[in-house]
């Protein structure tokens, strides 16, 4: 964010989404609509983000890699990860920017709904541990996809879930 490339106007509007976003995530997470993820809470340090529960801590560290490029040229959003998510390049400028995170696939602003969307579905595959949170993780979930004849992927049933609750939060 200290990079001369970004415009002031540009840093301003992805603070704004990135705070709202963690907002509405925790807004959710207190609600009724929310019956798997633990209640608690979002923080946002400097770092990147910390999902508080009380009873534990799970850090959220977002970053855009190359394998996070390779997962965008896939069709995909981001790739979940012991310590957060990958998300790859979308769109101009700068790379702390112009990332899957802050853009959609069609090149436009991510509202915050969609950012809290995105955070809550990767935050979920950690709570729930399932995904490709480590290398047996990674191993089995492409295993799975390669051989398994499947509709829906097993390890994305529960951030599905949690997906859906937050998307009648958001239309409500
Ligand atoms: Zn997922």
């Amino acid at each position: 964010m200290d990079s001369p490339e970004l415009s002031d106007e540009v840093k301003a509007d992805v603070i704004l989404r990135w705070e709202t976003s963690v907002a509405r995530a925790n807004a959710f997470l207190l609600s009724e609509h929310n019956t798997l993820m633990p209640k608690g809470s979002y923080e946002l340090l400097g770092s990147g983000l910390v999902f508080r529960t009380g009873a534990q801590d799970w850090e959220v560290t977002i970053r855009n890699t190359w394998f996070g490029d390779v997962v965008v040229a896939s069709g995909y959003i981001a790739q979940e990860r012991s310590w957060g998510f990958v998300v790859g390049e979308v769109g101009d400028g700068e790379d702390i920017v112009a990332n899957s995170l802050f853009v959609n696939s069609l090149g436009s602003p991510r509202s915050a709904d969609g950012m809290a969307r995105l955070i809550l579905h990767e935050t979920a595959h950690q709570v729930f541990d399932v995904g490709t949170l480590d290398f047996t993780g990674t191993l089995h979930y492409y295993w799975y996809s390669l051989f398994e004849n499947h509709s829906g992927h097993p390890d994305e049933e529960m951030p599905n879930a949690v997906s859906r609750e937050f998307g009648q939060f958001s239309a409500q």
